[in-house]
């Protein structure tokens, strides 16, 4: 077999066999297969397109490019979430812990924020102590013993998917609906849970920039899903403003622990709540007429601190210090915190999700590129959202940073909200 001919095969539209798509993703994997060449099948693919079958097989074959995790030695069916990502997006540290607190088991491995999305594990590390880079048998261990764990990832998960990711990043081959489909599924599928739930954001603020492509993004990664014999479902939620009110990291974790005392935005419990009840029907295999039964037990953990308590065990257990839940100064403090106000009057009609999240990125709390550090405690928080009236003058949001300068967190700001 040659890579050419490949190449040549898709750039005029036809379907990829197995053995094709076996041979490119292998051989890729191993070094053995250029990147040159690799970018021009991706760029045709980006023009052809793939069908079902041949998603679902190169999902397979990148999934299976290094170790599949075995959580067959843990009881219960386990369940894991996914977001495509989003400003404010702290629904992770929410839905798990209502899920759990419920009876699933969730192995949840997440990622670092990269560019305007943040990400939870950099979320989780704002917390004094927490390792959230457990070992293989840590993250066994953990949920065998308290049934959920998010850690980063650990092992050598669909090295395929690493490897491809970076080079679409670096030839304008991201924005294609197979190839973010079995990117994101084949690390799902490599992760070894049964079941899996979707979060499909779109939006400003969002991978997809519009609910079309949302629902085809999600109809794409069920397919996978149903082919490989996983469950799995998909919600589409709104990324054209940010999730809740705080934009960062350690502000985010606060929000989400208010969230789980009860006392978080509407937006945000909402959404949690939504992606919790899918998680527990998963597991439980039950089917829409259940649904809301299931939904008010997970409003029901949420307000009654047995979800709390699941996130208290989880921290505990990663040897964070859950002080925290209780004392947010253990957070520790940013030198400025800046007031920024209205300069007219009117109602908010939208808070543009992407700048804000350019600007809290600037302001520290995320990295332009991977080797950045973060600072945890910098970000923004929306000190009200939409369809509130404001006069000119008023507190729009207060920023948090340890930067002297902060033009360019002005910059993303000065349009970000729609007042009329
Ligand atoms: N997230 C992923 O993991 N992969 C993509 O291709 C896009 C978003």
């Amino acid at each position: 077999m040659r890579m050419i001919d490949i190449i040549n095969k898709k750039r005029l539209g036809e379907a990829l066999s197995d053995n094709e798509i076996k041979y490119f993703i292998n051989g890729y994997t191993k070094g053995e297969i250029p990147d040159y060449q690799v970018s021009a099948l991706l760029m045709a693919i980006m023009f052809r397109s793939m069908d079902e079958t041949e998603t679902a097989v190169l999902t397979y074959y990148m999934a299976h490019s290094g170790e599949m995790l075995d959580l067959s030695c843990v009881n219960g069916f386990k369940v894991d979430k996914h977001s495509t990502g989003g400003i404010g997006d702290k629904t992770s540290l929410i839905c798990v812990p209502v899920a759990a607190a419920c009876g699933v088991i969730v192995p949840k491995m997440s990622g670092r924020g990269l560019g305007f999305t943040g990400g939870t594990i950099d979320k989780l590390e704002s917390i004094p102590g927490m390792n959230v880079a457990l070992s293989k048998k840590q993250f066994i261990e953990a949920i065998e013993k308290i049934g959920l764990c998010i850690t980063g990832q650990t092992g050598n998960l669909a090295p395929a998917d690493k490897l491809l990711y970076a080079l679409r990043d670096a030839t304008d081959t991201i924005a294609n609906i197979p190839l973010i489909a079995s990117s994101i599924m084949s690390k799902k599928i490599a992760m070894g849970a049964e079941g899996i739930v979707l979060d499909v954001k779109y939006g400003n603020g969002a991978f997809m920039k519009t609910k079309e492509d949302a629902e085809l993004l999600s109809k794409a990664m069920i397919l996978i899903g149903e082919k490989v014999n996983r469950k799995t479902v998909a919600i589409i939620s709104d990324m054209n403003e940010p999730l809740g009110n705080a934009i960062g990291n350690s502000i985010e974790v606060i929000e989400a622990i208010e969230t789980l005392k009860g006392k978080g935005p509407e937006d945000l419990e909402k959404v949690s709540l939504e992606i919790a009840s899918n998680m527990v029907a998963l597991s439980r295999k039950k089917h829409a007429k259940e649904f809301d039964e299931i939904y008010e037990e997970c409003y029901e953990v949420l307000h009654n601190g047995m979800a709390l308590n699941k996130f208290k065990q989880m921290i505990y257990n990663q040897g964070g210090d859950f002080n925290v839940l209780d004392n947010y100064s253990l957070f520790g403090e940013s030198k400025y915190v800046i007031p920024y106000k209205a300069n007219k009057s009117g109602m908010i009609h939208n808070i543009n999700a992407l700048k804000i999240g350019n600007a809290s990125c600037v302001l520290g709390a995320g990295r332009k590129s991977v080797a950045d550090r973060i600072d945890y405690n910098a970000g923004i928080y929306l000190n009200c959202k939409s369809n509130t009236n404001v006069k000119a003058g008023d507190i729009l949001a207060t920023l948090y940073t340890n930067q002297d300068n902060v033009e360019n967190a002005l910059e993303f700001l000065k349009d970000a909200w729609y007042i009329e």
